[in-house]
């Protein structure tokens, strides 16, 4: 079990609209997919498929697809989706979509629950759906070590530079004490980490690259064409290798990638005051690098569950209470519920439907200096009864000639 030391991250953009998913792709520059300029020349082809959310319509496999078909069907239409190629309106989102539908139908632990509960059982399994993954990284994962995308490998020198692994992330849910507090979370994440067998290199142990005979190894070729101006020499990437310069016998434990999906259990510090929409950064426990790159982080996304009576404005903590006029009118002390446990509150006399009485120091613990904490703040709803005795009645009313009487007093 390692202990993390934790970053803390607010995201001004989603603590209120809670969009967590879909600002993914800002927080983090590693998150954002860098245009490459390989892919331009793909624009145009375009698949026209359903606009369902079934998973296996997204993907128009049927739903007792192989495997390999659902595979296949995905690497069809990320190809036709990917943004590098398609600048068409709504096709991000839709590689988005493919991505997320095959994410869970590849893995046979997903696609059973989705089968038998739907999205809301991913959900509420904690695995959650690819919404809180990269697309992008699934896309490369499934182009990389298997020759590129047809033509649409870089050069060698590009394929081979080691690569720093994606993000990865995670959806915490706390209760809402547990936010005021902090707490200490087992969590178990899912990401790539470097393949024991081949050590990364995702080489079959034991074998040695050949080099590509089409290019002698450079991964790119040159052609010349003889037109009236003269000679053009035009400079491509090799198909025979997809630009990689060699060919290696894959490892059959990562196929090629030199990495493997595995399962951790880490320890996290969820420090005090954090709330919904914050992000809690955990370094280089993301995936795994490519070719000896460094690994990506973990991000931590929180949601908060809502209390019944107590509710969060940033430190401050709101509650209403409610007293009957008679105790508004001669004051009383009534018990309230806070995070701290249930505390007397003493109701002024006189006190005024709508004010906010405040409990110094009872709300929540400021991010990063726990000893400073918000307020708990109390707005008093008085109570005025529908219906008296007849006794309660006789008394109101000789309140009324009282205050008449006193009325007629100060006029003379
Ligand atoms: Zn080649
Ligand atoms: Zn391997």
């Amino acid at each position: 079990m390692m202990k993390h030391v934790v970053n803390l991250y607010h995201c001004r953009t989603c603590s209120f609209t809670r969009g967590r998913g879909k600002h993914l792709a800002s927080p983090s520059a590693s998150l954002n997919h860098a245009p490459s300029p390989r892919f331009r020349h793909r624009r145009g082809s375009r698949f026209i498929v359903r606009a369902e959310s079934d998973f296996y319509s997204v993907l128009g496999v049927s739903r007792n697809a192989s495997k390999s078909e659902i595979k296949s069907a995905y690497r069809k239409l990320a190809r036709s989706y990917h943004p590098d190629v398609n600048k068409e309106p709504g096709a991000e989102q839709k590689f988005k979509d493919i991505s997320n539908a095959y994410e869970v139908l590849s893995d046979d632990e997903k696609r059973a629950i989705y089968d038998k509960y739907g999205e809301a059982g991913l959900k509420g399994s904690g695995m959650g759906t690819g919404d809180y993954s990269n697309p992008f990284d699934l896309f490369e994962s499934l182009f990389e070590g298997f020759g590129g995308m047809g033509g649409m490998g870089g050069g060698r020198a590009a394929r081979n530079r080691p690569m720093q692994g994606d993000d990865e992330s995670y959806n915490l849910v706390l209760n809402f004490k547990e936010a005021v507090f902090g707490v200490e979370k087992e969590i178990e994440i899912t990401r790539l980490e470097g393949c024991n067998t081949c050590d990364g290199s995702g080489a079959k142990p034991g074998t040695k690259p050949t080099t590509c005979k089409t290019c002698g190894g450079q991964g790119q070729v040159v052609s010349s064409t003889r037109t009236p101006l003269g000679i053009f020499q035009q400079v491509s990437t090799c198909n025979t290798c997809g630009g990689t310069g060699e060919f290696s016998t894959p490892c059959k434990t990562c196929g090629g990638d030199g990495r493997v999906r595995k399962t951790k259990r880490i320890s996290l510090k969820v420090p005090a005051g954090v709330d919904s929409g914050s992000r809690l950064r955990v370094r280089s426990e993301g995936n795994a690098g490519r070719r000896g790159g460094p690994p990506g982080d973990l991000y931590v996304f929180i949601d908060v569950l809502s209390d019944s009576v107590l509710k969060r404005d940033g430190t401050n903590i709101l509650y209403t209470c409610k007293v009957s006029y008679i105790d508004a009118i001669l004051g009383t002390t009534v018990k309230v519920p806070t995070v701290d446990g249930v505390v007397d509150l003493k109701i002024p006399s006189g006190t005024q439907p709508g004010t906010t009485l405040v409990m110094s120091k009872k709300g929540v613990p400021l991010l990063g200096k726990s000893n400073a904490r918000g307020d708990q703040l109390v707005r008093v709803q008085v109570e005025i009864p529908k219906r008296l005795s007849s006794d309660e009645r006789k008394l109101i009313e000789e309140l009324a000639n009282l205050n008449k009487a006193e009325l007629a007093n100060s006029r003379r």
